[in-house]
């Protein structure tokens, strides 16, 4: 795993009355760079802790003066009719406890594209169910604010009993992303609850676990039972971002040796550029970035994807100007009003388009018939270059969509029209 100092390790009671979760948490802690007495707690300290600074460092972490590593919450998922009391009783002690801090949002259905969701018409994604396991990262990545604490949880037995049931409800959701909200390999192999994921994958027919992440960290991968259908799709980045901006992940030619770690141990691998952040001489670097990926890999589809979700003030706020092409900082800048509230912002069109084209022409230069997407991009940007790409806003293939499975070029089904929710009566989603 990562060489971590934790600055505090909490631990559920859950965990300490069951040996296979309290055995998985020992194997991290001893693990640990610096050495760390765990604290147990109940759901009744959340508050006092909160109050403590549990969530201090939730922020964007290019904000910071100093980045530290997050400190580890281990807990279990709770599979039970007591989510209601439990989420209501926590909104009463702090607004701040969230559904992870008692034990609950394993299985999350993303409804993007359909018509409860609000961004419907500035995004194209894919509705389905995402899975969890973790909540926050220790890659440090500038723009980010999952840092400060990671919530693991060790229940996975369980766990895969109650994904079962989900997916033999949801016979049109072929692949399932994990922790989109964290980088799920950093603990691995001491935790161990990756592995019995993939390997739980490994007995399904047809049904595929999707693992996203900056890793370097794969070697444990190899000789695990994954049968074919874990997927593991890498945030790639040039040199100066994956170095700069994102400090404690892989560098761009880690997580291109990681990815052919993977490669070897028979997993399908995947790239997203995403977020691209255009630093000064982004050009060059993406030729590079590309020319290596290609050189070791074999991606069977890549997706692009620019910084968004934030106005041009954030963008400055979190990531050092010196680094950034200035013609990309004026361009926002100047568009400013006009992207404002959109959540492809800070990025006017124009600029993400010429970015797209370059990442392109560079990866057809290698792979000309490679699918390649665009990633929650708006419908505009799909209309302009979806002939370009080869494929429209409702055909495309991308690294962690519902139906991406591996080697597909195209979807079969309508995709905003087969995702249809059935989870009544389940436990664990939301
Ligand atoms: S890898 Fe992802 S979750 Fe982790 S810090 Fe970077 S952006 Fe955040």
């Amino acid at each position: 795993m990562y060489n971590l100092s934790s600055p505090a390790v909490y631990v559920h009671e859950d965990v300490m009355a069951d040996s296979r979760y309290l055995a998985r948490m020992q194997r991290v802690v001893e693990a640990l760079q610096t050495p760390v007495i765990p604290q147990t707690f109940s759901n009744q300290d959340l508050p006092d802790m909160i109050r403590g600074g549990l969530y201090a460092n939730r922020v964007a972490m290019g904000t910071l003066e100093e980045v530290r590593d997050p400190a580890l919450l281990f807990r279990t998922y709770q599979f039970d009719d007591q989510e209601e009391k439990w989420l209501a009783w926590g909104q009463e002690q702090d607004p701040q406890v969230e559904p992870e801090l008692l034990g609950y949002g394993a299985f999350r259905w993303w409804d993007s594209n359909l018509p409860q969701d609000p961004e419907r018409r500035n995004r194209v994604c894919r509705p389905c169910w995402r899975i969890h396991l973790q909540e926050g990262c220790v890659h440090r990545c500038a723009y980010c604010g999952r840092g400060g604490l990671l919530i693991s949880m060790l229940n996975v037995e369980e766990y895969c009993e109650a994904l079962g049931q989900l997916i033999a409800r949801h016979p049109w959701q072929e692949t399932y992303l994990l922790d989109d909200d964290a980088d799920p390999p950093c603990l691995e192999p001491e935790q161990g609850t990756l592995s019995y994921l993939i390997e739980y994958f490994g007995t399904l027919q047809g049904r595929y676990l999707i693992i996203h992440t900056k890793t370097w960290n794969t070697e444990w991968l190899r000789g695990l039972k994954h049968n074919g259908n874990t997927i593991l799709v890498w945030s790639l980045s040039a040199q100066t971002q994956s170095t700069l901006l994102e400090p404690n992940a892989g560098t761009t030619e880690q997580r291109i040796e990681a990815a052919r770690i993977a490669q070897e141990a028979g997993y399908t691998i995947r790239y997203k550029f995403k977020p691209i952040i255009p630093v000064r001489g982004w050009e060059e670097e993406a030729a590079r970035a590309v020319e290596l990926l290609f050189q070791r890999t074999r991606p069977d589809v890549i997706s692009l994807c620019c910084l968004m979700w934030m106005d041009v003030e954030d963008m400055l706020r979190v990531l050092p100007r010196e680094l950034l092409d200035e013609s990309c900082v004026q361009a926002a800048l100047e568009q400013r009003e006009t992207m404002q509230g959109l959540i492809t912002g800070p990025l006017p069109p124009e600029m993400r388009a010429k970015v797209y084209l370059h990442y392109l022409r560079e990866i057809r230069r290698h792979a000309p018939d490679l699918p390649v997407s665009l990633s929650t991009e708006s419908f505009e940007m799909w209309r302009q270059l979806g002939p370009e790409l080869g494929a429209t806003a409702t055909s495309y293939v991308c690294g962690c969509g519902p139906n991406s499975t591996p080697g597909r070029r195209k979807l079969g089904c309508h995709p905003f029209r087969a995702a249809v929710r059935n989870d009544a009566g389940l436990s664990g989603t939301c």
